[in-house]
């Protein structure tokens, strides 16, 4: 069977150092995969270009937080329950397989017990299906563990840290926080390659606003700018604002991330042809999200893959960790000017709620002195994801004016979320390129300059002591100048420039014997293979304008 795209792909990237299957000395796990030193600084480019859109174009702040994240956290977040995958064993080689992979919309059960579907490895009948949990569990300490799991998205970290980075942006809404790392999925059993990991890169932005006002302060300046959708029937180029004047897309804040991702993506590399947004109908919506739309890019083996994911979470990841945490995590709208108002105040009594709600009295203390007053009697919370009576012996009711500075509220969250491995494979993709040329087979990889590993190639044409010097002198001081190169002096010149085609180097430097006399070189471009004459002393700026540019 000849090699298909991702075959070829998956070759070079590990024969050039991109690309490595994982732990393959002792068989390799599905799953998995290393990224080898072209690979890696491919990655960073990548993650360091999106960084470059979040932090200095959209002005948000970047936090760190452990992957290993506390039972507590994804009990509330709703992940214990419902972060799970529909899944099916098969009756003889008991093979398990995510039912999404090999039903295509037709109910699962009955298609099942009516034996319309078969393994797909040994061809027979399936057991029923179960939803299995995709999160990796773990303990924390000995003797007296805490459980915990690693984290199957960045995001939590950032919420639980709310009432903190709310704080440190000095209580102004709208605000974004990026946090960029590991993920992990155990996956049922993953077929796609690099597709489908269970240990992954995700950039991930989750970005707080008022609900009363669900925009971006710079969504005039995009409003015109054009969108490619796809809304599960048909495709259609609209613009933002027309997109969220038909309600094709719910809000101004959701639209605006999608624009800056679809920038993203274009500066990346992804071939705009490739390339569209895709809405979840309702029964694909995570249990958090209240819309989302899948940035989608087109792969010839996988056909369309969700790179991105960009959701509207609503309150609802803000709202479970108050109501499990008790911790005040609300955003203030202020008034113009203070007002007093008449409050009723409850005063929570510490003597009877210890008795009666041993370890979790602190928290029910605090959600109680959060909670506003109504005029009912009874006092019913939420805690820990059920309604929870408080006694009336518990608490005191006082009566009292109070200077009120604005309204509290619960804040909504936009998240785009974004698969880096996935976007990394796919930019790959785009860029492939081979041929034949004086029946000599060439591949080349198109990176943008801005991700490309090596920007430069340096290769001086002979060994001549003379030329080799220049060339080391130049590559020091390229490097040093934060411009990655690559020195090569092996093979003929055509080779070399090959080499670095496939690995996607956009600029070869070569020294020649002309270099000695006139202090200049040549510089070759990938895309074009044009060759312009340059002076050593010019090239730096000149390298940075393209590379940047
Ligand atoms: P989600 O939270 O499921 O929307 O995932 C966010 C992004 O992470 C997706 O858009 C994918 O790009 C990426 N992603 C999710 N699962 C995997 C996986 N198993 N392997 C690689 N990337 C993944």
């Amino acid at each position: 069977m000849p090699l298909d795209t991702y075959d070829k792909i998956m070759m070079l990237a590990k024969r050039r150092g991109f690309i490595y299957p994982s732990f393959e000395i002792y068989g390799g796990v599905a799953g998995f995969y290393d990224y080898g030193p072209l690979g890696s600084r491919l990655k960073l480019n990548i993650e360091n270009l999106w960084r470059s859109f979040y932090i200095l174009k959209d002005n948000c702040i970047e936090i760190s937080t452990p992957t290993i994240t506390l039972y507590e956290v994804l009990n509330a977040s709703g992940h214990v329950d419902e972060f799970t995958d529909l899944t099916v064993d098969c009756k003889k080689c008991n093979q398990s397989y995510k039912v999404e992979d090999i039903i295509n919309n037709i109910s699962v059960d009955e298609a099942i017990k009516e034996n319309k579907i078969k393994c797909p490895n040994c061809k027979t009948n399936l057991k029923d299906a179960y939803p299995i949990n995709l999160m990796f569990s773990t303990k924390i300490g000995f003797g007296k563990v805490r459980d915990a799991f690693l984290r199957p998205e960045t995001a939590q970290g950032i919420f639980i840290d709310f009432h903190l980075l709310y704080r440190y942006v000095r209580e102004k809404l709208p605000f974004g926080v990026i946090q960029v790392g590991r993920g992990y999925r155990n996956e049922v059993s993953p077929r796609q390659g690099i597709i489908r990991l269970r240990e992954f890169s995700m950039a991930e932005a989750e970005v707080f606003i008022d609900p009363e006002n669900k925009t971006h302060p710079n969504f005039n300046k995009i409003k015109n700018l054009e969108i490619k959708l796809f809304d599960n029937i048909k495709e259609m180029k609209i613009s933002v604002e027309k997109a969220v004047d038909k309600n094709v897309i719910n809000n101004q804040a959701l639209a605006y991330y999608m624009i800056l991702t679809q920038e993203f993506l274009y500066s990346a590399g992804v071939d705009p042809e490739k390339f569209r947004f895709r809405k979840h109908s309702d029964n694909e919506l995570a249990h958090y999200a209240t819309e989302c739309w899948d940035a989608e890019l087109f792969s010839e083996r996988f056909g369309w893959i969700e790179c991105v994911g960009i959701a509207d979470r609503s309150a609802y990841d803000l709202q479970s960790h108050i109501d499990s945490s008790g911790k005040d995590m609300y955003a203030l709208r202020k008034y113009e000017e203070p007002k007093i108002v008449d409050v009723k105040k409850i005063i929570p009594k510490m003597n009877e709620l210890g008795p009666l709600f041993k370890g979790n009295a602190g928290k029910i203390k605090s959600i109680l002195e959060n909670l506003e007053m109504e005029d009912s009697k009874k006092i019913t919370i939420n805690f820990d994801g059920k309604e929870v009576e408080i006694p009336n012996n518990c608490y005191e009711i006082v009566e009292t004016k109070e200077k009120k500075i604005g309204d509290k509220f619960v804040p909504h969250v936009i998240e785009p979320s974004y698969g880096i491995d996935r976007i990394l494979y796919c930019i790959i993709e785009h860029s492939f390129f081979e041929g034949k040329e004086k029946d000599e087979e060439y591949k080349i990889l198109k990176l943008n300059p801005k991700i490309a590993p090596i920007k430069v190639g340096v290769l001086p044409l002979t060994n001549d002591d003379r030329l080799v010097s220049i060339a080391c002198e130049l590559d020091d001081n390229l490097r040093n100048a934060g411009i990655e190169t690559y020195y090569d002096d092996g093979g003929s010149i055509g080779r070399r420039y090959a080499r670095m085609d496939e690995v996607g180097t956009p600029f070869c430097i070569t020294i020649d014997h002309d270099s000695i006399k006139d202090n200049s070189v040549t510089i070759r471009d990938r895309d074009t293979t044009k060759q312009i004459r340059k002076k050593i002393d010019e090239l730096i700026p000149f390298l940075k304008e393209k590379i940047d540019n």
